[in-house]
């Protein structure tokens, strides 16, 4: 039940036929006060596609076991299924060993387990790590846990009025004194692409490592963990079709051989005495405990599920659809739109002058449309910008331009409701 059997939707090489994409995500038929739902709030979590329900649906009937310990035959099937999972997640972004890829509860964990294990180990006092105005509070607070455990400091990339990174700064900040560059491959409040590539490249001529948070870009755009050059890098599996609570950290094999185990349990031991253990490698080593078997096999057939369509064609989609939403937005009365006019990922942040973005949001599911309204777990760059929060459409490729008018339209009347 993998792979080819949901690779059926492309029309022709380039052609991807979306519309009927739309009915296999069987919540996008749901109505909210009696209005067709519309569902901008992908950048949060996308929806599931039956594949995926299925795949979490046909484990649970078939292969239900626990991995690793057992000898009988589901135990095997569940071993198998959640260790082909760890390879498709591998092959998704380019990276060469499934060893390098160790499954988490997502984004935040992963980053955690990096500022934990790999911090705890090569952090001193004095050392920098480097982030970015534009981080999630994700990629922000485990630093910070770091900073104060350790005397190391934070420095931050500052962002640019057009939502781009002020690139011009960075060899001042990007000194010998810096262990990390921690910064995310696409700002989930202002759309913004980061030069992934291109920030790797300049932390390793300074003896760095770099991590990118590929929360908002995995499930969007093909990405390579090889070509980019980053050491690690985190992601959700929820952001990307997949259930919630999985998600993975790649990170370098000789990384990984050289940082210690992070949370201690069962799966991670080779053998246990009262006083002392040993530890098996990566990955197994950094995944204590019953793991989130089910999420990782949704995870892989997730990933089968967006291979299908094809990530360059549903890249393309987000940007028309991305650009045609913030075009569509200057139409409205007293509206400022964040983010880089040009490339963007699928997101729109935006605030209207007539009312506030929790208003416009509660507003808006009046009709049936779901947005997102605040700091986005990104409050220093709200600061940034001088605003407390803004409202936010994301959107996915099952999103369509009939749906982002309706959404013009909700928001003329929000104009009219709040003058
Ligand atoms: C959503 C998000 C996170 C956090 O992801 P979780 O799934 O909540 O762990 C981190 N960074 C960015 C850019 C995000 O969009």
């Amino acid at each position: 039940m993998r792979g080819a059997d949901y690779g059926v939707h492309k029309v022709a090489d380039t052609t991807v036929d979306w519309k009927s994409l739309r009915e296999d995500f069987p919540i996008l038929r749901e109505q909210a006060h009696g209005h067709p739902l519309i569902y901008f709030d992908s950048a949060a979590t996308s929806q599931k596609p039956r594949a995926v329900i299925e795949a979490l649906r046909n484990f649970y009937e078939h292969e239900n076991a626990n991995v690793h310990r057992g000898l009988h035959t589901l135990s095997s099937r569940a071993t198998e299924a959640y260790e082909k999972a760890r390879k498709r997640v591998a092959e998704y972004i380019g990276a060469p060993s499934a060893d390098e890829i160790i499954f988490t509860r997502g984004t935040t964990e992963s980053i955690n387990l990096v500022a934990q294990a790999w911090g705890g180990k090569f952090i001193r006092e004095g050392d920098v790590i480097l982030l970015t105005e534009m981080e999630h509070h994700s990629n922000l607070v485990p630093w910070q846990l770091l900073a104060e455990r350790t005397g190391a400091r934070l420095r931050f990339v500052p962002v640019l009025d057009d939502g781009t990174l002020d690139l011009a700064h960075l060899p001042k900040l990007l000194t010998q004194e810096v262990k990390l560059f921690a910064f995310t491959h696409i700002s989930n409040s202002l759309g913004t692409i980061n030069p992934v590539a291109e920030l790797c490249e300049k932390a390793h001529a300074v003896g760095a490592l770099a991590l990118v948070d590929a929360a908002q870009s995995v499930g969007h755009l093909t990405l390579n963990v090889g070509e980019l050059g980053c050491d690690f890098m985190a992601f959700s599996g929820h952001k990307m079709c997949g259930p919630t609570g999985i998600g993975a950290l790649y990170a370098r094999k000789e990384i990984l051989d050289s940082i210690p185990p992070w949370h201690g349990g069962g799966e991670m031991i080779v053998s246990v005495a009262l006083e002392k253990s040993t530890f098996k490698k990566a990955p197994h080593r950094f995944e204590a405990g019953t793991p989130n078997i089910a999420g990782a096999i949704g995870l892989a057939a997730a990933i089968d599920y967006l291979d299908g369509i094809g990530r360059a064609a549903i890249f393309q989609h987000d940007l028309q659809l991305a650009r045609y939403a913030c075009d569509r937005l200057t139409e409205l009365p007293r509206t400022r739109v964040f983010g880089p006019a040009e490339e963007r990922g699928a997101l729109v942040g935006f605030v209207m002058d007539a009312a506030h973005p929790h208003d416009l949001t509660t507003f808006a599911d009046q009709y049936g449309l779901a947005l997102r309204g605040g700091h986005h777990c990104n409050q220093p760059l709200m600061r940034r910008f001088g605003v407390s929060g803004t409202t936010r459409a994301s959107f996915y490729f099952y999103n369509t331009k009939e749906e982002i008018d309706r959404m013009i339209e909700i928001l003329h009347k929000a104009a009219r409701f709040f003058k």
